[in-house]
């Protein structure tokens, strides 16, 4: 491979410390990374319409001959406007380009351009704004659209990706060998990433995708593979059926729903097998995952065995305590706590009574799985909100007992086939409906004028006994004009919130502090909690019933979800309301979304359809890396293909270690980075 490949991106000509800082904030910072730098889309320049037939308020390709450019004016604020009249023989057009004289420059009179840009204006006068413009002799009709920054322009990516490929083409590598290629129909590497850049045809660049999302669910599995532990052929302890579950039920101060008592029978049925449970846990926010959970850790007990529940955050883990220590200790069940936070000595005494099977049931954090814990007869683990957690911190859990059953909870629904990408061969509980009672949240977005009617409002919920949440974005104030919590709790208490009991909670507090003032607030001592989103994730005090959220649009849907999940909880009716003063079409599709429905799925749904196939896998959904290219949800097909070829590869060279696999396999730790370390 040409090691200039990797070198920095300042390498290409006419990059310098300025454009290099822009591609870094595109995550670019070596020639390698431009070439993966896919487009989203592709512009088709060859479907262009006769200006007549332009469609108004909506964007057109049009074939365009610049007649006359204007002096560019400049009006208030710095702003430069430049026009042009441009015609296509059937219509005349202004081209109207704002602050971008660079990309007025390029235009020449007498020369005609494919143009693609929102059309405005009447039938008597029509303006094309911002195009995107190829010149028409230029014999590419098909452009690929990017991901762009402020100041870096396509014809600069083009530019500067012509001059990555020339260095990968001085020395091609490839990743799959000539056999795998030919047996799924799969182009050349370089043929691909050629294509995909600068296809000559739409076909050319389906080719070249299909190569490319091949190679990234590919290696997707591949590293999820080298990843996994190594014992699912194992047999795990087995469990011992006829001691029942009632035992455990008669400690719930509530009868478990027809959904929660499927699951818990599901998972007893799992656990009295001798292979190891792999089982996900799918429930909405408040459809009741931890009741289910301390079952199967009732149960597990009862045949003498550990089970370690992990949560992402201390405050989750410690609430996770307090519910199961409370809902356990009473039929003998000894449950204990442990979080990186404890002192060094606090953890050491843990670590030998844990190690010393002194406990039955271990709650915490990722501190549970560090090298120096060891446990006693480890035979369930149980994470909860598992889309927190890297696929490795997963793993690294059930490798500490001797193939453990293992059970995954959350809130996020995943597409099947994602599910068995992260999980492998995994069977799935599903939990649809909420607990009886419940009263829908209702939902309204609203803006930062009627803040002061916000607060009447939640005063009078406090009035009548109930709890409130204020979330804002941000911990401490900054340039940017969000609310920061600790000045906004402040002002709160000293105004809006006057007489009212308040406390503020975020994530760089002192956990001993947060643990204090969860409790305080989980005890009806506070009524008001003034946090950042690090009640986001399975907080669970039911008499909290107002939840109001800053700067709403900087939270995506699925965030929202979770947050507004935090009530509507009880038996009280709950509202959430979104504060915010952003007019985007984006912010406003979602306010109405979120507005409109409590469904999890839905909202997940919208979500993934709003941030776009490029965002698809937001990694912060599942703990997977970024995919690109590949859409798991629509190209199943090369999914099965992927595996298979996958499963080959693994059964042939389980380690990658040959040489025709050593490209394959680089690759793919560079996809895995974060999480495979060799
Ligand atoms: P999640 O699925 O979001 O983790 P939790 O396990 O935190 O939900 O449960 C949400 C709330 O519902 C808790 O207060 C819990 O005590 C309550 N709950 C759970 N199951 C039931 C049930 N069957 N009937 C009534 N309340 C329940
Ligand atoms: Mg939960």
């Amino acid at each position: 491979m040409p090691q200039n490949l990797f070198g920095s991106i300042e390498k290409l000509k006419g990059v310098g410390a300025a454009r290099g800082e822009k591609y870094r904030k595109l995550g670019i910072t070596s020639p390698f990374e431009l070439i993966y730098h896919i487009p989203r889309a592709y512009l088709d320049f060859g479907s262009y319409v006769p200006i007549a037939q332009a469609v108004i308020n909506d964007h057109n390709f049009l074939k365009l001959t610049v007649l006359q450019k204007m002096r560019p004016t400049r009006i208030r604020g710095g702003l430069v406007i430049c026009k042009a009249l441009a015609t296509d023989g059937t219509d005349d057009i202004l081209i109207v380009i704002y602050n971008n004289v660079y990309s007025f420059n390029a235009i020449k009179e007498n020369e005609t351009y494919y143009m693609y840009g929102k059309v405005t204006g009447t039938f008597l006068r029509k303006e094309i704004s911002a195009p995107s413009y190829i010149k028409a002799e230029e014999n590419v009709a098909i452009q690929p659209v990017y991901h762009l920054t402020q100041g870096l322009s396509v014809n600069m990516i083009r530019t500067n990706m012509r001059q990555a490929l020339d260095i990968m083409r001085s020395e091609p590598f490839e990743t799959l060998s000539e056999a795998v290629r030919s047996e799924y129909g799969l182009c050349p590497l370089m043929y691909a990433l050629e294509n995909i850049h600068f296809p000559e045809t739409p076909e050319a660049a389906e080719i070249a995708r299909e190569r490319l999302a091949f190679d990234e669910l590919l290696k997707l599995q591949l590293g999820m593979s080298l990843i996994k532990s190594r014992s699912r052929e194992k047999t795990a302890f087995r469990m011992d059926s006829s001691i029942g579950i009632e035992g455990f039920t008669s400690l719930l101060p509530f009868e478990l729903t027809d959904d929660q008592r499927k699951a818990v029978d599901e998972i007893i049925a799992d656990l009295c097998r001798s292979v190891p449970m792999n089982r996900l846990l799918q429930g909405d926010v408040g459809s009741g995952k931890t009741a289910v959970a301390a079952a199967a850790c009732w149960f597990a007990a009862k045949n003498g065995i550990q089970s370690a529940l992990m949560a992402p955050t201390e405050i989750l883990a410690a609430q996770h305590f307090n519910t199961l220590s409370t809902l356990l200790e009473p039929s003998g069940i000894r449950v204990c706590l442990l979080t990186g936070s404890m002192t060094a000595k606090k953890k050491a005494e843990l670590h030998s009574a844990i190690a010393g099977g002194e406990y039955d049931v271990i709650v915490g954090t990722h501190a549970m799985i560090q090298k120096d814990v060891e446990y006693a007869h480890l035979g369930l683990v149980i994470t909860d909100e598992q889309h927190r957690f890297g696929v490795a911190q997963r793993a690294a859990l059930a490798e500490k007992g001797d193939s453990p059953h293992r059970l995954v909870m959350s809130a996020t629904p995943i597409p099947r086939t994602l599910a068995f990408i992260i999980y492998g061969d995994l069977d799935i509980s599903v939990i649809s409906h909420l607990p009886k009672g419940r009263k829908p949240i209702k939902t309204y977005a609203v803006t930062s004028k009627m803040r002061p009617r916000v607060f009447n409002f939640v005063r009078e919920h406090l009035k009548n006994g109930l709890q409130a949440y204020v979330v804002c974005p941000m911990i401490e104030d900054s340039d940017s004009d969000l609310l920061a919590v600790k000045s906004y709790a402040k002002k709160a208490a000293e105004g809006d919130l006057k007489g009212c009991t308040t406390a503020l909670l975020h994530g760089r507090m002192k956990t001993a502090e947060k643990e204090k003032i969860m409790k305080k607030f989980r005890d009806g001592e506070i009524q008001v909690l003034i946090c950042t989103t690090v009640v986001e994730v399975g907080v669970d005090v039911p008499n909290a019933a107002v939840m109001v959220i800053e700067n709403a649009e900087r939270f995506g849907l699925s965030q929202l979800h979770q947050l507004r999940g935090r009530i509507g909880r009880g038996s009280a009716e709950s509202s959430c309301i979104l504060i915010t003063d952003n007019t985007s079409e984006d912010c406003i599709t979602r306010m109405k979304i979120i507005s409109s429905s409590t469904d999890g799925f839905e909202i997940s749904r919208e979500d993934l359809r709003l941030r776009g196939p490029g965002d698809f896998f937001g990694s912060a959904q599942h703990g997977l890396p970024p995919l690109k290219i590949a859409d798991i949800a629509c190209n199943m097909e090369l999914m099965n293909m992927a595996q298979e070829c996958a499963r080959k590869l693994l059964e042939a060279d389980p380690e990658l270690k040959a040489p025709e696999n050593r490209a394959l396999r680089m690759d793919t730790m560079r996809l895995f980075s974060r999480e495979i370390t060799v």
